[in-house]
């Protein structure tokens, strides 16, 4: 069985950008993605902060664009999912239902998922009101009254973005003031459909067949009430996909990869980029520099070990 120089795990903007440094720079590369190569961008309608796309990209578009780039310089993309790493010796195995593959190093940029409330109601109903995508699902709730659960970046741009749909979007938060960055809380406030629901949780989302209402507790006051709506928003952060690299890789209490700041993880020749590292800001641009940053330096890592 052959032995590649690179696997990198995952085609998010990490992996894709991992994948192009490695390509250009003639390793014998292979991306592996489980879905289709885009990750989480995927579901994001506009992209504004993307450097030098000044009216904002598709988040599909930024997708396409950064895999057809890989491509360009030969990248070859699998599709297919890992379920396990192992070591023998020097070289990395990577096992999942297709098979083995052995590689020299590899790039772990498997990215993450939302995260759910953890309420009763939320699993019988995701699909039938919850969701976890407004550029997905909110086309669905034309003329309509949803519930968001969130105050992050995420929580307001999904906001924003319903209210192209919904007549009504009540954006429930749990403290006092959003965490979102000034100018997206800026357009939050200053919606007019958008009514903000401060220093309130959910208890509970309800309906027999699809989302009817949420029960809300006001924590100032204490009261507790149900808010009819149609459907259910859930905005509350991400959880990395690293469930399978647990005890094989160090990470932090939430999962997250912990790296050094040449993307090297605590196994030598893994290195690790994107949204499923520990750090402090999660953005497309910084997922791409750390998979620029990864494959440099696992090429690095290959020639002073394997060469
Ligand atoms: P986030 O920043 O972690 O925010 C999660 C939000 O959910 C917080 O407001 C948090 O409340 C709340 N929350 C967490 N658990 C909760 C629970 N169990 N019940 C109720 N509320 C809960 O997550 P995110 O908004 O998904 O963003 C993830 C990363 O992507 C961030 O780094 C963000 O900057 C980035 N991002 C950037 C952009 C952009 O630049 N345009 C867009 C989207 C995302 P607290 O505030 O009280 O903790």
């Amino acid at each position: 069985m052959s032995t590649h120089d690179l696997v990198i795990v995952g085609g998010g903007p990490a992996g894709l950008t991992a994948g192009l440094y490695a390509a250009r720079a003639r390793l014998d590369t292979v991306l592996l993605e489980r879905l289709s190569p885009g990750g989480q961008v995927l579901t994001t309608d506009v992209v504004e902060n993307w450097p030098g796309d000044i009216d904002g990209v598709n988040g599909f578009d930024l997708a396409d664009r950064m895999r057809d780039h890989a491509l360009k310089f030969g990248l070859e993309i699998r599709g297919t999912e890992i379920t396990k790493l192992t070591a023998d010796g020097k070289i990395k195995v990577l096992h999942g239902p297709d098979g083995e593959i052995r590689t020299k190093a590899v790039v772990l940029a498997v990215g993450a998922q939302p995260k759910k409330l953890g309420v009763p109601g939320e699993d019988l109903l995701t699909g039938r009101g919850v969701s976890y995508c407004g550029t997905c699902d909110g086309p669905f709730y034309r003329e309509q009254t949803v519930v968001c659960f969130g105050g992050g970046d995420t929580a307001a741009e999904e906001c924003v973005f319903l209210t192209r749909f919904a007549e009504k979007v009540y954006m429930v938060h749990r403290r006092d003031e959003l965490r979102a960055a000034g100018i997206l809380a800026e357009r939050v406030m200053n919606n007019p459909k958008i009514e903000l629901l401060l220093s309130q949780v959910p208890l509970e989302i309800k309906g027999e067949s699809k989302v009817e209402a949420v029960r809300l507790k006001n924590l100032k006051t204490g009261e507790e009430y149900d808010l009819p709506c149609d459907g259910a928003f859930v905005f509350v952060g991400t959880s990395p996909n690293t469930e399978f690299l647990r005890g094989v890789v160090d990470m932090d209490r939430e999962g997250f990869l912990i790296c050094d700041r040449d993307q090297h993880t605590s196994m030598n020749g893994v290195f690790a980029a994107g949204d499923c590292c520990s750090k402090l800001l999660r953005q497309i641009v910084v997922a791409a520099g750390e998979g620029a940053v990864a494959t440099y330096a696992a090429q690095r890592y290959l020639e002073e070990v394997h060469e």
